[in-house]
């Protein structure tokens, strides 16, 4: 039986990344249930597609030409289920409405991720942190799909920016195991984090987040505010000057900007014995 999916074709990628930089892609897909996920898998499979999956594209550089790859964006499967201390949440939840069921069902443990702009399944997929804390620090569970066939897994590794997805698992849903707290006390450390953002972020311009991790004894912002390269614009994009490990593009902006001045920064570091690893994932075709 033939199932309907919702979908864009010939969508602008721009229009789904907040780096707002990107040409085309043949097809984006919105599935809204495991049904329909299963189905997509399994028809792309059986016809050799490549296919990309997508949360909120905020941790993503598009390429300029046309995407071949098919996107599976996961924005619809976004239920939220408390069960007392424990959420269930759709991959495709965003991180704001997780942290409002927080905060409204009194429960505390993820207030760090308040203001980060992912869903869930990008946040999990890449161990998003930030104050000190991690995602999977407060992950119990894991309901995933892999070549088409769905299963939950446990005992779940994780490292830093690197989270328990192995290669091909697509997360459906997270189960998390947080705390009863106080829901005043709740919503003013979500605010506070908020502020901290605000104030040392380039927060609202349009960006994919920190553009290299950090090292283990090192922090590549900070040298590259040391190596005087805030403020270096290459075509539409440049190295933020509020916050030199963001790199923020404006207009025009294409991926070649944005690698351009990457791969600058990359080299400037190398030449001074240090390996940057990049954060944000780059789409090529
Ligand atoms: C202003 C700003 C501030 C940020 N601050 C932080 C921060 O403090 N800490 C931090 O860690 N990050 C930060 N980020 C980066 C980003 O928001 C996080 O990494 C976020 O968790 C990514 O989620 P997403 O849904 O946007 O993922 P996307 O960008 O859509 O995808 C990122 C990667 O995850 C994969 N993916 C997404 N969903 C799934 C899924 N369901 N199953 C399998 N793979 C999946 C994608 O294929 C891709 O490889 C920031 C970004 C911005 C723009």
């Amino acid at each position: 039986m033939k199932i309907k999916i919702k979908k864009v074709k010939n969508a602008d990628l721009k229009n789904y990344c907040s780096f707002k930089i990107g040409g085309r892609a043949k097809c984006i897909y919105f599935p809204e249930n495991i049904g329909q996920i299963k189905y997509l898998i399994n028809a792309l499979k059986n016809k050799n597609k490549e296919y990309l999956i997508l949360g909120n594209g905020t941790n993503i550089l598009f390429p300029d030409k046309k995407l071949k790859k098919i996107i599976i964006c996961l924005k619809k499967l976004n239920e939220i289920q408390i069960n007392g201390e424990e959420i269930v949440c759709g991959a495709g939840a965003n991180l704001f409405n997780l942290n409002s069921a927080c905060a409204q069902n009194s429960l505390e443990g993820l207030e760090f991720t308040y203001g980060l702009p992912g869903s869930v399944g990008g946040a999990v997929a890449m161990n998003a942190g930030a104050f000190g804390d991690e995602i999977c620090n407060h992950l119990f569970e894991i309901v995933v799909c892999k070549d088409g066939e769905i299963y939950s897994r446990q005992n779940l590794k994780f490292r830093y920016r690197k989270g328990p997805l192995e290669k091909g698992e697509i997360l459906l849903f997270a189960k998390f195991k947080l705390k009863k707290g106080e829901k005043q006390k709740i919503i003013q450390l979500q605010h506070d984090f908020l502020q901290k953002r605000r104030d040392t972020q380039p927060y609202g311009e349009c960006s994919a987040g920190s553009v290299f991790k950090r090292g283990e004894n090192f922090i590549p912002a900070k040298l590259i505010d040391e190596w005087g390269l805030k403020g270096l614009k290459i075509g539409g994009c440049e190295i933020s000057k509020k916050h030199a490990g963001f790199i923020v593009s404006a207009g025009k902006a294409r991926q070649s900007d944005a690698l351009a001045l990457i791969e600058l920064i990359e080299w400037v570091a190398k030449a001074k014995g240090y390996i940057f690893e990049r954060e944000i994932v780059v789409v090529t075709n």
